[in-house]
């Protein structure tokens, strides 16, 4: 246990500042200013609470762009080759492998649990 690194109030006043469907660990340890071990705790114990759903984000391979191509829910699920559509568009490398790609968790704000 965790409580006094955890506080779900502490947490949420954070996550008002920010888009609840995309929680970077990087936000939350800007917002709580802390360092990248403690945000980490914090997120998993979010989850683990029922605040926070986990995801994961797959960002497109070009260096210029940046952009999540795709989240999954789990590591297992992302497949190995990965288009990154607006890319496509673009006319540029599109389609990447999985193992060159940066991958990295997300979070989701659940409104109202972990609330009683
Ligand atoms: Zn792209």
């Amino acid at each position: 246990m965790l409580p006094t690194i955890f506080n779900p109030s502490k947490l949420e006043k954070a996550i008002s500042q920010l888009n609840p469907d995309r929680i970077y660990l990087e936000n939350i340890r800007a917002l709580l200013g802390t360092n990248t071990t403690i945000a980490k705790l914090i997120c998993n114990t979010a989850v683990r609470q029922g605040y926070f759903e986990k995801r994961f984000a797959v960002e497109c391979g070009n260096e210029d762009d940046g952009r999540i191509v795709a989240t999954y829910n789990s590591q297992e699920e992302i497949p190995e080759t990965i288009t990154c559509d607006l890319c496509e568009m673009e006319g540029k490398k599109s389609t990447f492998k999985k193992e060159d790609l940066r991958i990295y968790p997300i979070y989701k704000y659940i409104y109202g649990n972990g609330r009683s």
